[in-house]
Formats: C-alpha cells, structure tokens, sequence
C-alpha cells in the first residue's frame, strides 16, 4: 500500500497544520489507497496527546508513530539556546531514529514521498540514501518564504550583524525591507540559529518541492519572484506549490458548551467590536498590558481582549505553560469595572476562528502569526498588525503594504507600543476611512480564499499538481 510520510517539527501548532496537509491530501487520494503516516515529535511539545487520540479516533487513514524520545546531550540542555536552535538540534539527533523507521516501514508500505517541516530539513540526508522524495511543507506565507529561501545572499553580501545596522534589502516579491524586521534569529551572525537557517534555506532549494500554505492571488508578486528564480538567484529553485488558505478545523476551545465570549458577541451590535490576541505565544510584559487597557479605554471602542500572564523570568517555564492571569493585579485600578459594558477580557485563550466569524466582530489586533492572518482573510476581518516574534515582522510589511489589509501598529526602539498608538490604531482600523479601505480589500480577498480550494481553483489545481509530482518520479 502506498504511504505518505509527514514529519512535523516539535510544537502542538506545526502538528496541527501536518494533520490539515494530511486530510487535504486524502480529499484527492481516497483514503483506501493511500495512508497518511505522521511521525510526532520526538521531544515533550506539550499537550499533544488528547489531540493526537482525537484524530486517530476520528481519520483511520492518518495513523501516528512516535519517534523515540532523544536523551539530549549536557552541551544542550544546559545551556541557554533559542527555542529554534534546540528545535534544529533535536531534529538533527533524531536522524538514526527516523532513518530506521523508514526502512522498517518500507516493509508494509510504499513510501511515495516525505513531506517535512521547514524546520526538518535535516531529514535530507536519509530521505536521499532511501531514495524518497523529500518536499517542504512552508506553513507561513510566500512573503517570508521569498526571505529565506534569499537569505543565503544577504549572508553572502553582508558582514555584521543585522541587528547592528539599519539598511533596507531589496529582497524579491516583497517590499524593501529594513534588516531589524527580519526573523529575529536572522539578526544576530554569530548565532547557532542563525547558522542553521542559512543552512536550511540553502537546503530547501534541494527539496522535491515546496507547498506553501498562500494562494495565487493572495501573494502574487512574492509567488511569482520565487518561481521565476530571483529569490535563489545563484541555485536552483524548486517547484512552489500554492494550497491555501489551510486552516485548521480543530477549535480547541477547550470545553462543551457554547463560550462566554460567544454569548457576549451576540449582545453587541454587527461589527462593532474589536478583538485582540497574540497567537499560542505572544506574552507582554505588565507596563506593556496597563498601556494597551488605557488606550483600549480611551478609544471609546468596544473590544474582546485576551490576556496572559507575562513573561516568567524563570526560562525553564515554557511560554505555553503560564497559569491564568490575575487580571485585577495585571490591568489598571478600575479599567474592568469602568469598561464593563463595552468590553471583556479573556483570559489566556480565545476560540479564535468562531470569533472572527461572529458577526458583532469588526476588527482584529494580531501578532500577525500566519495561521491568525489567514483566519482573519477567511472571515473578512481587517487588522491591525503588532509583530512579536518568529516572521511575523516579514509578515507585517507584507499584509500592510503589499496586500494593503492591515494597519501598522509602531513600536518604539525598544519595541513597547504607547497607549496613544493603541487609541489612535484601533479608532482608525474601526471608523476611519483608512479603516475603512483595508476592510473593503479584506473582504474581496475573503471571496478569492474561498474560491482558491474549491473545484477548479488556483490551490486545488496546485494541490493536484503537488500529488501529481511524486506520482511522476521515478523510483
Ligand atoms: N489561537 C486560538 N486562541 C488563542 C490564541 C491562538 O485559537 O487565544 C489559535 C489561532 O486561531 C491560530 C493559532 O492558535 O490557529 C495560532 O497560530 P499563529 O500562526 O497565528 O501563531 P503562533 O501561535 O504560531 O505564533
């Protein structure tokens, strides 16, 4: 039997969006042909558990195989690497373990291909001694995959740090872009990340392919840049494929039951409200949530808020792993009970995509991560873009000015954002007319998102073509 291998790398939301890529391809390969194997993530990345059960219980053709837990060395786990650098390690050290399962499953299964993370391309090395096609699946969008995949050139022509120099780079199919709003461990030369990205996005060029979770029209110019070969102006660039906007349909809201937060969007009027939260990671600190309250309160505008503990100073407390906030010490004297009528706050997490899709919702505050972005085009939501980590500042420049459906949020040097630029962004997004034209571009752009998957449109045609290609390599 034929067998599909996908290989996320070690967080609960790179799992998720395999499972989406999984169940979108056997909605053209039907399931009693072709088996979806996921291999999960072989170091503690949470809760993944209950929802791993969830999905064997429900999808017979998605089964899961867990990789060997890795013993990391002490040259790892002591010391204070980034989040990603242990990620590319840990991948790297499970090399042996993915290389063995691969042969043993060879003895069941056809293995057609093996999609990978963008963070495992260290899996190159046995997908080629095995003989699979090896593809990268590229969760964000185009925008900062045309940064990557150029990235190689701009180690090239640079010496310093990027952090230490303030210089627009023309990288292909995005605006120009000032080297302090690229993915924070591009920043830093010296950095075990950073070496590792450049040695990614070299690899990537080597893969069987790319999917990239855009449309066509979303991203025109970043989509057409890298297939026309500028973004890897010295190598080769492999075919891209365009399958979006793949959300996910797991809501993980968590309990039975319709939300408090539901039933409070239905008293407000259409449109009306303003909802603001961070993605599984965006935490800040108590100067920076008093500030975002007071400017919420002064802008008069109605709003839904999600608010998180901030940041533990003890490093070993994983950023998903906060308790629930005390809000009455985090928040102003006051601001609950002076906001009460037009306002609440959340606490630690929202069902995200059923609010956007309330009705009484008209705006969105985002720390503009990829899924949030494309969850927001889906219910024709407008934004207002606050970057905080990973490629999110890339994805900002994009949304506000390339696709012109989102408005900036400014940050200080330092990166805190006053409550006069909260005010000020928020009453724009809501009743100005700039407000007004990016809602009016979201919501053309909503119709395209819907047409791009179905019958006969641009991702369903690259998904075709994306099952189509590693039917056509010889073996
Ligand atoms: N999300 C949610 N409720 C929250 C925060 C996040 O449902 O309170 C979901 C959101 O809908 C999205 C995902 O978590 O599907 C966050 O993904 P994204 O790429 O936006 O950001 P990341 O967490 O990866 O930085």
């Amino acid at each position: 039997m034929e067998a599909i291998v996908l290989y996320p790398s070690p967080a609960i939301g790179h799992l998720i969006s395999m499972v989406e890529l999984g169940k979108l391809i056997l909605t053209l390969k039907p399931s009693l042909s072709v088996h979806i194997i996921i291999f999960t993530p072989p170091y503690d990345a949470g809760s993944t558990s209950s929802y791993i059960s969830k999905v064997s219980a429900t999808i017979p053709s998605i089964t899961f195989h867990h990789l060997p837990t890795i013993t990391l060395p002490p040259s790892i786990t002591h010391s204070s690497l980034h989040h990603e650098t242990l990620t590319f390690e840990v991948l790297k050290l499970n090399n042996p373990h993915l290389h063995q399962t691969l042969v043993s499953m060879s003895k069941d299964y056809s293995i057609s291909a093996l999609i990978a993370d963008f963070f495992c391309h260290a899996a190159f090395p046995v997908t080629i001694q095995l003989n699979i096609p090896a593809y990268i699946f590229y969760t964000s969008g185009a925008g900062s995959l045309s940064l990557f995949l150029y990235f190689p050139t701009v180690h090239r022509i640079t010496t310093g740090n990027l952090k230490d120099i303030s210089t627009h780079f023309d990288v292909p199919g995005i605006p120009s872009i000032l080297s302090t709003d690229m993915p924070k461990p591009l920043l830093e030369r010296h950095d075990k990340a950073y070496e590792y990205f450049v040695e990614s996005s070299t690899g990537w060029s080597k893969s069987a392919g790319i999917v990239v979770n855009t449309y066509e029209s979303l991203e025109p110019t970043a989509i057409k840049a890298i297939r026309n070969g500028l973004s890897v102006p010295d190598g080769r660039t492999p075919p891209i494929y365009c399958i979006g906007p793949l959300i996910s349909s797991d809501d993980r809201s968590g309990g039975d039951g319709v939300p408090e937060c539901l039933t409070w969007l239905d008293s407000q009027p259409s449109q009306s409200v303003v909802f603001l939260c961070f993605g599984s990671l965006g935490l800040f600190s108590i100067e920076q949530l008093k500030e975002i309250a007071t400017g919420l309160e002064k802008s008069g505008q109605r709003f839904l808020w999600v608010v998180r503990n901030p940041p533990s100073k003890n490093e070993n407390v994983a950023r998903f792993a906060q308790p629930d906030p005390d809000l009455d010490s985090l928040l102003p004297d006051g601001f609950l009970d002076r906001t009460r009528e037009r306002g609440l706050v959340l606490k630690s997490w929202a069902p995200q995509v059923a609010v956007l899709n309330h009705d009484s919702v008209g705006g969105f505050v985002t720390h503009c991560g990829w899924n949030s972005v494309l969850e927001a085009l889906c219910a024709g939501i407008p934004m207002v873009a606050w970057p905080l980590y990973a490629e999110q500042r890339v994805n900002r420049l994009v949304l506000v000015e390339d696709i012109k459906i989102a408005l900036p949020m400014t940050e200080s040097e330092n990166g805190f954002v006053s409550s006069a630029e909260v005010e000020k962004r928020v009453r724009e997004l809501m009743e100005s007319e700039k407000g007004n034209s990016v809602r009016k571009r979201i919501v053309e752009l909503k119709n395209e998102a819907k047409a791009a998957p179905s019958e006969g449109g641009s991702s369903r045609i690259g998904l075709m073509e994306f099952v189509e290609s590693w039917q056509r390599k010889p073996r």
